[in-house]
């Protein structure tokens, strides 16, 4: 860390490696020497193209994508996924399954914090109504249901508590016995504001509960052991490229806005799988809601992601950030410093905790790596605002920034993202340490 930089623990945007400011900012005056700054280069210079096509075999490889799925490039950020996933695979239900009623078409969520519940709202806003989309919005766990004071997202449930719809994968109408798979199955994998998270270990009762949607072949009316291609969409955006991803290949779609672990905020990473990318116009010929154009898988993937203009620098530096991590060994080596940064953090709040100073938000097991919250507490036992003021003034005074809760819930939150060290890390341990100490007293 440069001397006059403090350390960036926000939420994002957030910390950048140091290395790849210092090389954007040349590049920001003369890209690859072509005497056009990366800012001003037209998106169509081979230069750039290249580039591009550069970053999506890097992701691929650090990912391991299989050839099945598309990597695009985007803007809109995770909100705008959370339209574009309603609108495209509501498109692709309808050529799958033209006769259904628009209620058959059930959009099921995993609802476990903040960035779920708007991922809900939004699907609720554009099904809805005369004019909605069509489609049944269903909500399959609440998570605040299995909280500590029964209403706030602190968890991730465990696997028997999905209500996933039992569905049939026979496309033969005289053969179901059961309704078709659901136009969408929705999991926020992080939650950046309530810092819970998937295990990444599947068997761990706070993973993602893929059994519950690949039933054993004995289930599955075509049997043949093939699975199913069931719709199922990730929401990535605060984890993408902090450690692999489980079963990638099994997601139908899987999305995050570049703006913490991977560059500048304006870029959005898609990897959809090829039949998700839809044919918009043909499933509107069948009733199925236009899909608006910087939103459709298929037009962006049939362009190599410059149908429109993208967000050059923000790729640009995302590419450098990619480069970066082969260079440090990939995605294994992050997996490692992560876990290891997190069971620093968490390990000294656990003992703030038993000190009777802090109180970790989250419930064991479903701790995020990414995004780790706490309350600092008084005498009485109960948070203190002042006390909690005094952390964050002490932090900023030893050059640590960012530490502020989310707005409307408050408390301390450090965000951990690839670009903080270990030693940032370490640096904020040791005042948490020394923090505890002094107020323990
Ligand atoms: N999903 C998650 C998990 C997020 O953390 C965020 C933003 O922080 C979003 C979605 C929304 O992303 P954006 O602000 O890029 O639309």
């Amino acid at each position: 860390m440069s001397q006059d930089r403090a350390v960036n623990f926000g939420a994002g945007p957030s910390a950048l490696p140091l290395f790849a400011l210092q090389e954007a900012a040349t590049n920001l005056l003369n890209f690859q020497n072509t005497g056009i700054g990366i800012a001003e280069i037209s998106h169509r210079a081979k230069e750039f193209t290249g580039y591009l096509a550069e970053l999506e075999a890097r992701i691929r490889k650090q990912l391991d994508v299989p050839p099945t799925h598309k990597i695009i490039f985007t803007q809109g950020g995770g909100t705008g996924q959370f339209s574009a996933v309603v609108y495209n695979l509501l498109a692709r239900h309808r050529l799958l399954y033209p006769d259904l009623a628009d209620d058959e078409r059930r959009l099921e969520y995993v609802l476990t914090g903040n960035w779920s519940l708007k991922a809900v709202e939004e699907a609720r806003r554009l099904c809805t109504g005369p004019r909605g989309v069509g489609g049944d919005v269903k909500v399959v766990v609440d998570a605040r249901t299995f909280s500590k004071d029964g209403k706030s997202f602190d968890n991730i449930p465990p696997h028997a508590e999905y209500q996933f719809s039992p569905y049939t994968t026979s496309s033969l109408v005289h053969l179901r016995t059961r309704p078709p798979p659901p136009a969408l199955i929705y999991y926020c994998e992080n939650e950046t504001v309530h810092g819970v998270q998937f295990s990444e270990d599947l068997k761990s009762p706070q993973s993602f509960p893929f059994g519950l949607l690949f039933p054993p072949d004995s289930d599955n009316e075509e049997g043949g052991g093939n699975q199913p291609l069931l719709p199922l969409v990730g929401d990535y955006s605060s984890s993408f490229m902090s450690r692999p991803i489980p079963r990638l290949a099994d997601h139908a779609v899987i999305f995050a806005g570049a703006q913490k672990n991977l560059g500048p905020a304006g870029l959005t990473i898609v990897i959809v799988r090829q039949d998700c990318l839809v044919d918009a116009e043909a499933a509107a010929k069948l009733g199925a809601a236009p899909i608006p154009v910087t939103l459709a898988y298929k037009t962006i993937a049939d362009s190599n992601s410059v149908y429109n203009t993208p967000s050059v620098f923000a790729i640009y530096v995302a590419g450098l950030v990619v480069e970066n991590i082969e260079k440090e060994g990939g995605l294994a080596h992050y997996e490692q410093v992560n876990r290891r940064k997190k069971e620093k953090l968490y390990g000294v709040l656990k003992e703030g905790e038993e000190a009777g100073v802090l109180r970790r938000k989250v419930q064991e097991g479903s701790e995020s790596w990414m995004n780790v919250v706490w309350e600092v507490l008084g005498q009485d036992g109960l948070v203190s605002k002042e006390l909690e003021q005094k952390f964050l003034d002490g932090a900023t005074q030893r050059g640590m920034l960012s530490l502020k809760g989310y707005r409307s819930l408050g408390g301390i939150r450090a965000s951990i993202y690839n670009a903080v060290t270990e030693s940032d890390v370490e640096r904020l341990v040791a005042y948490i340490e020394e923090f505890t100490q002094a107020e323990k007293e």
